[in-house]
């Protein structure tokens, strides 16, 4: 079976048995604990449930110490630094990965866009709705910070949006400009993926090269996910200290938001569905059980792939090549649940700062950039926290907020992933059209899929 990125290993609470997962290829986090000695029993719990503790003990810790608690927030900001120094390497390699590897049947591509950024387009919006309908960060208040941009008039905001164009190779990495670090991207991995159709032999070391740069940069980011406890403690013991639980109020209300925001996205899904394609909904639900429950339980839809591809084939029943365009190639820049996220929290955190409310001019770019966003993210858990600084950058918003979000991100991470999954879901049933496919006896590669499945 063709998968097209290396699979991670995860942080969650249940194991995964990947079939189709060459071993040796996982960068691991949550490893089990080879020694009984302390360290290595935190280590074993599951991540989720650390960052838990973290909240536990910063409420606590905060409610001792008061406003003595505020400096505690330094180690987020350290955390939020890291992640943002991996934001441009972890995007041109993923993309760069992703595109070398893409088996794309020919035809197919412009459908396949077509369909990613509609379904894109559709989740940021209702994520920008709910957001302005609920307001969550009305329940909240953070401190204005003491320089940030205002609204940049619409000639500014054309300069911005061609300052993204690269004029240098270099200038983005060292900027940190996530949307000309996809531009370059792209450019580069068309190139690879022309050289590599063409039969240049040399190709195979630039794969491998790629595939090491990934794979490594995968492990660096998953030792700093493991500091994500340390800073939700930080974070949530100083925002306690200076102003009680109303801050934890206004995050409820967010994680309130994105899942109104996702179950209406998953409401848009079926409805396609439905009309678009010959699979009835609730048995594409029925038969995406074993991938809808492993992408939350891992928040990873990298992880997943393979079985979602599996489910779509075996149990729901689409086309072998449906199943691969959405499934393989859609999961590396199909993330719906991460746009709606990233929007959704850009949205939170303007209202929650006194006067920093998003005009619509900045909430257009924020769908823009959103869309971008999502696409770099890789399919890992937290990733869509790396990608966030490209969104806030973008309307001026300040990004030392950020860990505040890591607070409910854990669950959040995974809410967004079974929807990404779902997108992959949607996006294959649609390519399969209005008819199913004629009955044929089963190959080898069904017979395998079955026992995956
Ligand atoms: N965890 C998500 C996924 O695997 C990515 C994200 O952090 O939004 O699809």
């Amino acid at each position: 079976m063709p998968h097209d990125k290396p699979p991670i290993n995860e942080t969650a609470s249940e194991p995964v048995t990947q079939p189709a997962v060459p071993p040796g290829a996982r960068p691991a986090i949550g490893e089990p604990a080879s020694s009984g000695s302390w360290f290595a029993r935190w280590h074993g719990i599951p991540l989720y449930l650390r960052i838990l503790a973290g909240v536990v003990l910063g409420v606590a810790v905060g409610l001792a110490l008061g406003h003595r608690a505020e400096p505690l927030i330094v180690p987020s900001r350290l955390i939020l630094r890291m992640l943002t120094a991996l934001a441009a390497p972890l995007v041109l390699v993923a993309v760069l990965h992703a595109l070398m590897n893409a088996r794309l049947p020919q035809g197919s591509a412009w459908r396949l866009v077509r369909l990613l950024l509609i379904n894109t387009s559709v989740a940021i919006l209702i994520g920008i709705a709910v957001a302005n309908v609920i307001q969550p960060g009305r329940w909240t208040s953070l401190p204005v910070p003491a320089a940030t941009q205002t609204e940049r008039d619409p000639g500014a905001v054309i300069d911005q949006i061609l300052d993204n164009i690269p004029d240098s190779l270099v200038t983005p990495f060292v900027e940190n400009r996530i949307t000309s670090v996809i531009i370059i991207a792209v450019a580069f991995g068309l190139a690879l993926r022309k050289l590599r159709a063409a039969g240049d032999a040399k190709l195979g070391a630039a794969g491998d090269l790629i595939e090491v740069a990934f794979l490594t940069l995968i492990k660096v980011l998953h030792w700093i996910i493991e500091l994500i406890p340390l800073a939700v403690f930080g974070v949530v013991a100083s925002i306690i200290g200076r102003e009680g639980f109303g801050a934890l109020l206004g995050l409820g209300m967010f994680l309130i938001a994105v899942l109104v925001a996702l179950s209406l996205q998953l409401v848009y899904y079926l409805l396609r569905i439905r009309f678009c394609s010959w699979v009835k909904p609730l048995e594409a639900l029925r038969g995406m059980r074993d991938a809808l429950v492993m992408a939350f339980s891992t928040a990873s839809s990298t992880i997943t792939m393979p079985v979602t591809y599996a489910c779509l084939r075996e149990k729901v029943g689409v086309r072998e090549r449906s199943a691969s365009l959405g499934a393989l190639i859609g999961a590396n820049f199909n993330n719906d649940g991460t746009a709606l996220y990233q929007a959704m929290a850009a949205l939170f955190i303007a209202q929650a700062i006194p006067g920093h409310d998003l005009s619509m001019t900045q909430q257009v770019i924020v769908v823009l950039t959103a869309i971008v966003a999502s696409m770099g993210a890789t399919g890992i858990p937290e990733a869509g926290i790396v990608t966030l600084t490209l969104i806030f950058q973008a309307v001026g918003l300040p990004i030392e907020y950020i860990p505040i979000l890591l607070t409910v991100d854990w669950f959040l991470d995974r809410c967004r992933t079974t929807a990404n999954v779902m997108g992959d879901v949607n996006v294959s049933c649609l390519l399969d059209g209005c008819e199913r496919e004629p009955p044929h006896p089963p190959t080898l590669e069904d017979r395998e899929l079955s026992d995956i499945a």
